[in-house]
């Protein structure tokens, strides 16, 4: 017995980041229900299903494929990315952050020819660029990052189905930061192929990546000349699990799916548009309030903006990671810096899921004036809170998280 390796005993924190956040006592609860099989009769026929009825519903969808991946939210860039994408093929890839380039790396390690569509840091991808990238070009798939939550810009997704419809290509849209938190719908656009992460805006903890192809991405991913060289993330393989035969690929996180189950039941007990509009409510508040603070948002198209997590420029003069720990130490809150080019110069900030809730807006904007005015930013006491309550009062009841 080791003695100095005492009973796990985590913090009581509040994950306000781009991820994972906190979730509700539900989905811990389902999360430690009694274990399985993963062929157990119950498990096959009852609860994969229940999650893929959800899941279609989340989505918006009728796709026959459309079940959680066994991975992180980067495990569905790579199944989106290796399972379409052959030598040579054409893809045309919308960077605008760090997530966005991860799906061109990818892409270019499926040996496909990639074309990186670029857009500075804090605005998202041109649409006639990638229609001007396109030109001549036989496109196979059109890339594009909802929420890159590198730099919190939000892209206008059915512009690019737009231009991927007059290329002939098909639109491969990474959702992990934005689903259930911001207006997807699958089928309506329509995205050939869709994916997101179970640890953001689902409310659940990460390991899953749900994921959805159409008909006609499933049409390219059966009339492939090659096998998809990664056997693990070979949609049409996983899909024998998912699909009728419910026949072994390899074991799901059984408890992930359990959790994942509840969270989903969460989200459509509250509505996916009262789910969309208490995110966006939350964090109109929340600019409000750090508007009011002197902060100022790093994304400076209010149309552009994400609503479920907020980059922060980082004010002269101020230690970003010093005010981190601060937030962390003193309040139990957890918030994240800048990736990449971006380190040092931003804060950012997740209102999501469970966390997306009127009293985390007030107690992020307190503690935050606290952080500041012990570095010497001046702010007058109180002035974010009550931008965000005066915010409140004026808008009606948003939906409350029970
Ligand atoms: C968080 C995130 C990912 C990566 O998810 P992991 O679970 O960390 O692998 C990918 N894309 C976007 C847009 C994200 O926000």
């Amino acid at each position: 017995m080791n003695e100095q390796i005492g009973e796990l005993n985590p913090p009581d924190r509040l994950m306000l980041t781009p991820g994972p956040s906190s979730i509700h006592p539900r989905v811990y609860r389902a999360m430690s229900s009694k274990m399985v099989g993963h062929n157990d009769p119950w498990f096959v026929s009852m609860v994969m299903n229940e999650v893929q009825v959800l899941l279609r519903q989340v989505f918006r969808t009728e796709n026959r494929i459309t079940f959680p991946i066994s991975a992180a939210g980067s495990g569905g860039i790579e199944a989106a990315m290796v399972n379409p994408l052959e030598e040579g093929d054409e893809a045309l890839i919308c960077v605008n952050g760090t997530f966005s380039q991860r799906m061109a790396d990818i892409a270019e390690r499926a040996r496909a020819r990639v074309t990186p569509v670029s857009a500075p840091y804090g605005r998202a991808v041109d649409p006639e660029d990638v229609r001007r990238a396109g030109k001549g070009k036989k496109v196979k798939i059109v890339g594009v990052t909802h929420g890159e939550s590198s730099t919190t810009v939000a892209s206008p997704i059915e512009e690019y189905r737009k231009v991927a419809d007059e290329l002939g290509a098909i639109l491969v849209v990474d959702c992990v930061s934005t689903l259930a938190g911001m207006p997807v719908d699958v089928d309506g656009t329509p995205i050939d192929i869709c994916f997101s992460g179970t640890q953001k805006a689902l409310g659940a903890p990460p390991g899953l990546s749900p994921i959805t192809v159409g008909a006609r991405a499933e049409e390219i991913l059966r009339s492939r000349k090659t096998k998809v060289q990664s056997w693990y993330f070979d949609l049409t393989t996983t899909m024998n699990y998912w699909g009728k035969e419910r026949t072994y690929h390899h074991t799901p996180g059984i408890p992930l799916i359990y959790a994942f189950r509840e969270a989903l039941r969460m989200v459509m007990e509250e509505g996916l548009e009262a789910s969309w509009e208490r995110h966006r409510s939350n964090h109109h508040a929340f600019i409000a309030g750090i508007e009011a603070i002197g902060l100022k948002p790093f994304v400076t198209d209010p149309a552009r903006r994400m609503m479920t997590v907020t980059a922060i420029e980082i004010p002269e003069g101020i230690d970003g990671k010093k005010l981190q720990k601060q937030m962390l130490d003193e309040f139990d809150i957890e918030i994240a810096g800048g990736l990449g080019p971006l380190k040092g110069k931003i804060w950012r900030v997740g209102i999501m899921g469970y966390t997306s809730q009127r009293k985390n807006v007030l107690l992020v904007l307190a503690a935050l004036e606290k952080a500041l005015s012990d570095q010497g930013f001046r702010v007058p006491a109180g002035a974010g809170v009550a931008a965000a309550i005066r915010f409140f009062s004026e808008t009606r009841a948003a939906t409350a998280v029970k």
